[in-house]
């Protein structure tokens, strides 16, 4: 066994060997977080999209608190009130009646879509096949891998599940291509995330939209990511003008507490019956209470607001900088999802960005991605702006 108490160390021997860590973060407030040592970070990743309203917001803060101290969990064999005013609010957002489902991440929110959409096509026709995209990201279970196009995910846990079908992310030929008779829905992302921060376009949505409607398909969105304010509406797809038969929702929804769920739209919110689709721990009381917290507090500071301004900020900024350094090729994405794309690997630059106090990772390979809570403040994204100009001074692209 082992003496140490040195969480590092204890990382190393006892936790299983996915994630490769090298710094260790103790305290977080706002737009910042802090190291061991007492080091301050500004936080461009939030937890990867996940603390929407800044680290310990006082409000969301107090909203937890206030729950655990009075009913944490009893199971979904009973009614609790957080769950059901989440679910009214999140329809609400949507933007069409329709029923959510609960659960606890956004893999898991992605299997539930899957089930409902294979649900819903099995007894349409007997189709269960779903389209999605090459480049996406959909999540860790064994189906959601097998959802996201890329290979690397899959490699080593064949067999894999069957009814995917890839297609070409922003080609619509190429989706129409993939339908057959079987085919039951398409699940794509409004912008992709892991795949680098590629915006869909809006003539390939809107095309979508018309081809699902034409072939009686299911188009599901994948807004674990892109969703809950964070391209400036409440999901991605809405920036677009298109709508979602249904949608799958996470990171941000909890601000920091596991919290994952689906939307289901009319086409499809009468599909699950009792005995068909579960979570122990979905809808949660402690869960619930935080997201409803934070889509609060998104509202009252008017934080889609804020997004859009600040994203146009850090886009402008971003795009002047790139004016003067030909290693950085595009500046991409929508309110504060914004991908700069250089010619070289962004390991690197990552690591700069950080040693200056900026925490911003590389995606894609060459990506840097920038996620900042939705709150974050025009000074603080001065700050990063300085930062990374500092190190896109100094950065050496070889
Ligand atoms: C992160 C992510 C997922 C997976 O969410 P987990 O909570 O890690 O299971 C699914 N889809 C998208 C678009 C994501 O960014």
């Amino acid at each position: 066994m082992t003496n140490t108490t040195d969480p590092v160390q204890l990382h190393k021997q006892f936790i299983v060997n996915t994630y490769a860590p090298n710094l260790l973060l103790t305290r977080g407030k706002g737009c910042r977080v802090w190291d061991a040592d007492g080091r301050s970070y500004l936080d461009f990743l939030a937890g990867i999209a996940v603390a929407q309203v800044g680290h310990c917001h006082p409000k969301l803060v107090a909203a937890i608190q206030k729950q655990v101290a009075t009913l944490m969990h009893v199971s979904n064999l009973y009614y609790t009130e957080n769950g059901p005013k989440l679910a009214a609010k999140l329809v609400e957002k949507f933007g069409v009646p329709g029923r959510v489902f609960f659960c606890n991440s956004g893999a898991e929110a992605n299997e539930g879509l899957i089930k409902l959409a294979r649900l819903w096509g099995n007894t349409n026709g007997g189709r269960y096949e779903i389209i999605t995209m090459r480049n996406s990201f959909h999540g860790r279970t064994l189906a959601a891998i097998t959802a996201t196009g890329q290979t690397k995910y899959q490699k080593g846990f064949e067999p894999l599940p069957q009814g995917f079908v890839y297609a070409d992310y922003n080609n619509l030929e190429s989706v129409r291509a993939a339908i057959t008779d079987k085919t039951a829905a398409i699940l794509v992302e409004a912008i992709q995330g892991e795949g680098g921060v590629v915006p869909a376009t809006p003539e390939f949505l809107r095309g979508l939209r018309e081809l699902c409607n034409e072939k009686n398909l299911l188009l599901l969105f994948d807004e674990v990511q892109c969703g809950m304010g964070r391209t400036g509406s409440w999901f991605g797809f809405q920036s677009y003008g298109v709508q979602a038969d249904a949608c799958s929702l996470a990171k941000g929804l909890g601000g920091g507490l596991p919290i994952g769920a689906f939307i289901a739209g009319p086409k499809v919110s009468e599909v699950l019956h009792p005995g068909q689709h579960a979570s122990t721990f979905g809808g949660n009381p402690v869960t619930c209470a935080a997201a409803l917290a934070v889509i609060d507090i998104i509202e009252k500071e008017r934080l889609l607001d804020n997004v859009a301004r600040v994203g146009e900020t850090l886009q402008n900024e971003l795009r002047a900088l790139q004016a003067e350094h030909p290693w950085i090729v595009e500046v991409r994405g929508r309110g504060l999802m914004l991908g700069v794309v250089l010619n070289h690997p962004a390991k690197r630059f990552e690591k700069e960005l950080l040693a200056k106090g900026l925490i911003a990772i590389a995606t894609a390979d060459n990506v840097i991605r920038m996620l900042p809570p939705l709150n974050i403040t025009p000074a603080d994204a001065r700050e990063a702006l300085r930062i990374f100009a500092d190190v896109a001074a100094a950065h050496i692209s070889e």
